[in-house]
């Protein structure tokens, strides 16, 4: 991972949280590897590093529920 600021890239992810983390990490493994974030800070200064000590599954909706259930899973 370079900190050099990129000249050209394949695809360009703007903010180094969660969601422009896992985007790219979901380029990266379907082939396309040159991807660079953007971060106007520093990664996870956002609500992903705010949040980032909260881990739970109980949710008043059931979708919400089974979908951290599932992501508590893959964490
Ligand atoms: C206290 C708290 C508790 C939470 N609890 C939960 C929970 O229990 N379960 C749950 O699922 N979610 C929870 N959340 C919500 C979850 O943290 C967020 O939905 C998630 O982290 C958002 O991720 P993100 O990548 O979309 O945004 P962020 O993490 O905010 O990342 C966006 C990034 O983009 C950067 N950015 C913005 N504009 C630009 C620009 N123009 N150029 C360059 N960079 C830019 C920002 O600096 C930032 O780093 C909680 C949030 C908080 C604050």
């Amino acid at each position: 991972m370079s900190t050099s600021p990129p000249t050209s890239a394949e695809v360009v992810v703007v903010g180094g949280g969660l969601e422009g983390g896992a985007a790219a990490w979901a380029l990266t493994q379907r082939g396309i590897t040159d991807v660079t974030i953007v971060e106007r800070d520093t990664v996870g200064s956002g609500g992903t590093g705010k949040s980032s000590g909260v881990v739970r599954c109980h949710y008043g909706v059931s979708s919400l529920a089974a979908m951290a259930t599932r992501s508590l899973e893959t964490f």
